[in-house]
C-alpha cells in the first residue's frame, strides 16, 4: 500500500523535483530504506569478540557456514537519536547495569552507594566544566532548571529583605520558557531590546537595570546563534545593583570545554543534559536540567545534596540553616540521564571541546553554503555559533511562506528546522546541525535546500508549495489542536 501511495502520489507531484540523491527519501521516514538496504559492505557498529576456535560449537555439525546477512550499519546509523547527538553505545550498556537499573530511592543509602557515587561524580565533573561553586542535580528538564535557579534567586532576595526587587530583565529573543519561569517564580518580566545585529542592546539594558531589578535571564549563545559579547559588563552591572545573572545554558553545545561560565560573572545556570550531553529524548522526556551556582547563591540552593565523607556517600535531606528554599522534586534527579551524561563525558574526555568546535564549524559550513540562496537573519557578515538563523526575505516576491518551505522539506525527506523562532527576524528558520553530521550529509542537505529555494523563488510553483507536504502521511496539522487534545493511546484503524 505504501509503495502504491508513493508511486501514485509522487509521480505527479513536485516532491520528485526535490530529489538530489540516489535514495528516494520522501516525506521523512515513510520511504526510508530498510536497515538491510542501508549501509555499506563491511560497515560494523558493534564489537563482538572473535570466537575461540578451540571451543566446540554447541550444535556440532549443524554449524552455520554461510553469512547470516546482518545489516551493514555503522554505530551512528544505529544509535543516532532525535537529539542528533552522538549517543555512544556505552551509555546504554551503563544504564542497564542491573544494580543501577533496579536501585530505588527508598533504599537505605548504604545499599545505593554506587548510584550516589555516580551522581556525585557527575556533579563534580559538571562543576569542573563550568567553574562554578555548587550544583543542584534534581531538576527534571531545562525549564525545571530555570525554575530552580529563579526560585533560588527569589529566596536570596527574600532572605536579604529585598522586597523592592520585582523585575527580571529578559531579552526579546528569549526562549518562551524564560518569561514563563520568571513569572512562576513570582517576578515580573522587563523586556530588553535586541540590536539590529541580533544581540542584547546594552544601552537599553543599562537603562532598564534599575534598583527594582532582581536579576536577568540571558541565553548565551543567544537564540539567534550569537555569543553575547557584553555578558561580563551585564554581570557587573547587575551585581552593582545587588541583582543576579541567570544564564540559560541550553546552548552549551557551542561553549562546552571552552568557557568557564564562572568567569563570565554568572550566578546560576542550568544545563540541558538531554540536549548537550546525549540521551535520546522526545516530546516529554526523559530530561535533566542540573543548575550550577556561584558562591553568592550557594546557600540558598535547594536540597537534597550528596556529599562524600571518607569513602562514603551521604545525603543531606534537610537544610538546618533555613536558607534553602526547599526542593524541586522528590529524590535526587533523573538517574538514567545522569548515568548517560557521565558515560558520555568519560567517553569523550578532552573531546568535549572538539564537540563544541565541530558543532560551531558545521553551523558555519551551512551558513556559508546557503547564504547566497537563503537570506541570513543574523549575523550578516560574521560567524555564527552552533546555530544559524535564516529568515524569509528571499521569499518576499512570492506567496510562499516559511511554513510552506518547511513543509516542502518534508517532501524532500528532511526534518524541518525550528521555524518562526526567534521572533526577532521575520519568518525565521533556525538550523542546528550539531557536531555529529558528516560533511557528506551536510552537503546533501544544502543541495536539497538550494533546490527547494530555487524552485520557490522561480514564481512558478507557488500553488504546489502551498500544498506541501504531499508525500507525508500527515499533511498540514492543526498544531494547536494537536498540542491541546493529544491522543495518547494507540487506536487501531
Ligand atoms: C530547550 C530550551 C529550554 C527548555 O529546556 P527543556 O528541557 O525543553 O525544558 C530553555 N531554553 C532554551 C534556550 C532552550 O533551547
Amino acid at each position: 500500500m505504501l509503495q502504491s501511495f508513493i508511486k501514485n502520489t509522487l509521480s505527479k507531484s513536485i516532491p520528485l523535483r526535490f530529489f538530489t540523491h540516489a535514495l528516494p527519501r520522501v516525506g521523512l521516514d515513510i520511504a526510508e530504506p530498510l536497515i538491510f538496504e542501508q549501509g555499506l559492505e563491511g560497515c560494523i557498529g558493534v564489537d563482538i569478540e572473535d570466537r575461540d576456535p578451540n571451543v566446540k560449537h554447541r550444535l556440532g555439525d549443524l554449524q552455520r557456514t554461510s553469512k547470516i546477512g546482518l545489516p551493514n550499519l555503522n554505530e551512528v546509523q544505529i544509535v543516532s537519536s532525535c537529539t542528533m547527538k552522538y549517543n555512544p553505545r556505552i551509555n546504554e550498556v551503563i544504564c542497564r547495569i542491573p544494580s543501577l537499573l533496579n536501585s530505588h530511592p527508598f533504599l537505605p543509602t548504604d545499599a545505593v552507594q554506587g548510584s550516589l557515587g555516580l551522581v556525585h561524580r557527575l556533579a563534580e565533573d559538571l562543576l569542573k566544566l563550568t567553574g562554578m561553586n555548587s550544583i543542584c542535580m534534581s531538576p527534571a528538564a531545562g525549564a525545571h532548571g530555570e525554575l530552580c535557579a529563579m526560585q533560588t534567586m527569589a529566596q536570596a532576595h527574600t532572605k536579604q529583605g529585598n522586597t523592592h526587587k520585582k523585575y527580571v530583565l529578559i531579552p526579546d529573543a528569549a526562549h518562551g520558557t524564560n518569561p514563563a519561569t520568571c513569572t512562576m517564580a513570582g517576578f515580573k518580566v522587563r523586556v530588553v531590546k535586541s540590536t539590529k545585529n541580533g544581540k542584547i542592546d546594552f544601552e537599553d539594558f543599562k537603562k532598564k537595570c534599575k534598583d527594582d531589578v532582581a536579576g536577568a535571564m540571558i541565553t548565551n549563545p543567544n537564540t539567534c546563534g550569537l555569543f553575547e559579547n557584553d555578558i561580563c559588563e551585564i554581570a557587573d552591572l547587575l551585581h552593582e545593583k545587588g541583582a543576579y545573572l541567570f544564564m540559560d545554558g541550553a546552548n552549551m553545545n557551542a561553549l562546552m570545554g571552552r568557557v568557564f561560565v564562572s568567569e563570565l560573572g554568572v550566578d546560576a545556570m542550568h544545563m540541558n543534559l538531554h540536549k548537550t550531553f546525549s540521551t535520546p529524548h522526545g516530546s516529554s522526556g526523559p530530561g535533566s536540567g542540573p543548575v550550577v551556582f556561584s558562591k553568592k547563591l550557594t546557600k540558598y540552593a535547594p536540597i537534597p545534596f550528596i556529599s562524600k565523607e571518607g569513602d562514603e556517600f551521604k545525603t543531606t535531606e534537610e537544610d538546618k540553616t533555613g536558607n534553602s528554599f526547599g526542593r524541586m522534586k522528590a529524590y535526587y534527579g533523573q538517574i538514567g540521564v545522569h548515568a548517560r551524561t557521565l558515560a558520555y563525558m568519560l567517553a569523550m574526555g578532552n573531546g568535549l571541546a572538539a564537540v563544541s568546535g565541530d558543532a560551531v564549524l558545521n553551523a558555519n559550513y551551512l551558513k556559508h553554503k546557503l547564504e547566497k540562496t537563503i537570506s541570513v537573519g543574523y549575523p550578516k557578515n560574521k560567524y555564527c555559533m552552533h546555530e544559524v538563523l535564516f529568515c524569509d526575505r528571499f521569499l518576499k516576491h512570492t506567496t510562499i511562506s516559511t511554513l510552506d518551505f518547511a513543509k516542502a522539506m518534508i517532501d524532500a525527506g528532511f526534518h524541518p528546522p525550528t521555524i518562526y523562532f526567534p521572533l526577532v527576524v521575520h519568518g525565521a528558520m533556525l538550523m542546528e546541525p550539531t557536531e555529529s553530521e558528516s560533511k557528506e550529509s551536510l552537503d546533501d542537505y544544502c543541495k536539497t535546500m538550494i533546490n527547494i529555494a530555487t524552485l520557490a523563488v522561480s514564481g512558478k510553483h507557488d500553488e504546489e508549495f502551498h500544498n506541501t507536504p504531499m508525500a507525508a502521511p500527515i499533511r498540514r496539522t492543526d498544531e494547536t489542536r494537536a498540542a491541546k487534545f493529544p491522543i495518547l493511546t494507540y487506536q487501531e484503524k
